[in-house]
């Protein structure tokens, strides 16, 4: 058996052949897939897809670092709101994303470690995209890592040094391709 550990099908370019792609997924043995949030505007299709096929869909609720901007406060209350409403299985996706814009740089930081707060009070795996921010991302999990936080690395790009560094954190690292959430 084969877990998706990140995937974003309940996106509306999947609207057309949704069972199509679950099919194949299945066919391939994997059975289930981890559906990381991006935002107040997908949450309704992430929550419909995960209701729809509930023992292969698994919902994780959260801020994507790329759409941190002026209103992210309220964004985040949102998040909380879900993650008080209902089950999800993570916080995702959250992290720093320095290379489609820098504006809310400071932001993005506040975000992220605010979000991770949310997981350790809530004892849930976190789901950290990470790109062309290694270092600043490093420095909020180094220092927000007490024993408890753990989670996976998506969208890395680093070398081998840096590499070590997330496996010492205690994560995994997914995959050396950008997310495929883009803006
Ligand atoms: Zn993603």
């Amino acid at each position: 058996m084969l877990i998706d550990t990140h995937s974003h099908i309940y996106s509306e370019d999947f609207n057309d052949d949704i069972e199509e792609v679950l099919q194949n997924a299945y066919n391939n043995d994997v059975r289930k897939i981890v559906l990381p949030n991006i935002d107040s505007g997908t949450i309704k299709r992430l929550l419909d897809l995960s209701n729809a096929y509930p023992h292969v869909c698994y919902p994780l609720m959260g801020l994507h670092p790329t759409s941190v901007s002026h209103d992210y406060k309220e964004e985040l209350s949102l998040v909380e709101y879900w993650l008080e409403k209902q089950k999800f299985y993570g916080i995702g996706e959250i992290g720093i994303d320095l290379y489609w814009d820098r504006t809310y740089i400071n932001e993005q930081k506040d975000a992220f470690r605010h979000q991770i707060k949310l997981a350790k009070s809530r004892n849930l795996p976190i789901v950290i995209h990470v790109r062309e921010s290694f270092n600043e991302v490093y420095e909020i999990v180094n220092e927000e890592q007490d024993g408890t936080l753990k989670g996976i690395f998506h969208c890395f790009s680093g070398d081998e040094t840096e590499a070590k560094k997330v496996i010492d954190l205690g994560f995994f690292i997914r995959n050396w391709r950008s997310c495929d959430i883009q803006k």
